[in-house]
């Protein structure tokens, strides 16, 4: 058992923090904090992180994917801005689910404008009446011909406004047991007629998350995607690996939150000698940092199980309710020991607070995880 980076760990951890300082954070800082950014923006952000492999990390480079372990682009993600990190996530993921999905027609189509981020990408899977239950969708394609039809409403997607494609997870017919079959279509919004709006929401203000209405939009029947089996289990598969990254989004903005608080309390006196110095403050700072430390363990435990190749669906299920849950509230604590400054818009505390609060939605919610967890531990699902 080994717990210290690598060298080359730290060396892949330490350039991203390089790479957001340097590059990243200016451009975000030219953009009000609280709108979603424009797509020459989102442009110039995936220019930066595609170089980095960002655009396809979860791919081989054979195949012109970023290759990388999912520790490794775990330590990276930790120190995205949460709000692009879940747009990374939504471009990557949706990368790799087309690129299983893909015949080698539409591999050669569609995958070199993916790997090379020239076109944004994003998974449009829930609607209004079907979130945790994929079961219960409802959008249909019919292909007739060279033409498929889609119908349907689409919500919660992420890059959705700014995306170039849109992989929309669509009914197609019924198994043997009476059951939907799902697969996935590639929809270009520059050619078929999808209306697509963004939503207003509490946190990850600068990001995009969208509802798309299909009425009988029409899609090249070429880009059904039906080669790689069953689309309900990639999307299993994929959310397994997201859900400690999200972890690992919600550890980056505490520890954001705990530099923040550290370094108030200790200008901040009280009582004749800085907060830092009263036992109460401590314990919260001391809080705090537990709720990083054990958030990142976690997290990279889950991620370092799926590079061994193990089954990880309890871990990575527990990795992302833990952090997500004890980060929201240590970023409250943190804004605990500013006092009244930290519910000001000035201090920075309350951003943190609202986007990390989003995190415990995406790719399971606490309930879901929880019995996805309760179920690898007693071998009986308690969904339904
Ligand atoms: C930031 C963000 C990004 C997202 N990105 C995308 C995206 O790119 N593409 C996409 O398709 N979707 C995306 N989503 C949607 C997300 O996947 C759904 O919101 C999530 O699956 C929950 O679905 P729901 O909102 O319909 O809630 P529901 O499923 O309606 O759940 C409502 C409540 O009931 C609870 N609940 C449901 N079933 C059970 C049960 N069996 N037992 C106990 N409790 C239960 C849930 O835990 C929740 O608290 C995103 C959401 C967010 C917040």
């Amino acid at each position: 058992m080994e717990f210290q980076l690598t060298e080359e760990q730290t060396l892949i951890r330490d350039s991203a923090i390089s790479m957001v300082e340097r590059d990243i954070q200016p451009i975000l800082d030219a953009h009000p904090v609280d709108q979603s950014l424009p797509k020459a923006a989102m442009r110039q952000l995936y220019d930066i992180t595609t170089r980095q492999g960002l655009a396809a990390p979860r791919i081989p480079t054979s195949e012109g994917g970023g290759g990388m372990k999912m520790l490794d682009y775990g330590l990276i993600y930790e120190q995205l801005p949460a709000w692009f990190a879940v747009s990374v996530m939504a471009h990557e993921v949706t990368a790799s689910r087309i690129y299983a999905e893909a015949n080698p027609e539409q591999r050669e189509r569609f995958m070199p404008d993916l790997f090379s981020g020239r076109k944004i990408a994003g998974t449009a899977t829930s609607e209004p009446g079907a979130g945790s239950d994929p079961r219960g969708l409802t959008t249909r394609m019919d292909v007739d011909g060279d033409t498929a039809i889609v119908n349907g409403r689409k919500i919660w997607i992420s890059n959705g406004s700014v995306a170039d494609i849109i992989a929309v997870t669509c009914i197609d017919g019924v198994d043997d047991k009476g059951r939907n079959t799902l697969k996935r279509i590639v929809v270009e919004p520059a050619v078929s007629n999808v209306e697509i709006r963004e939503i207003e929401t509490v946190g990850l203000q600068q990001g995009h998350l969208s509802e798309a209405v299909f009425e009988d939009c029409e899609v090249p029947a070429d880009n059904v995607l039906s080669s790689g089996g069953d689309a309900a289990k990639m999307l299993t598969v994929t959310w397994n690996g997201n859900r400690p990254l999200v972890g690992l989004a919600a550890a980056g903005l505490t520890q954001r939150a705990f530099d923040l608080a550290v370094e108030y309390s200790g200008v901040r006196e009280q009582f004749g000698k800085p907060i830092a110095g009263h036992q109460l403050v401590q314990r919260n700072l001391a809080d705090i940092e537990t709720a990083i430390m054990s958030s990142r363990l976690l997290c990279y435990y889950a991620l370092d199980m799926m590079d061994q190749g193990q089954r990880e669906n309890g871990a990575a299920a527990m990795a992302k309710r833990y952090a997500t849950k004890a980060c929201e509230n240590a970023i409250s604590l943190a804004m605990q020991v500013h006092g009244g400054m930290g519910i000001t818009r000035e201090a920075g505390l309350e951003r943190l607070w609202r986007d990390v609060r989003m995190l415990s939605v995406p790719d399971g919610t606490d309930d879901i995880l929880t019995l996805i967890q309760g179920r690898e531990i007693t071998g009986l699902a308690a969904f339904r």
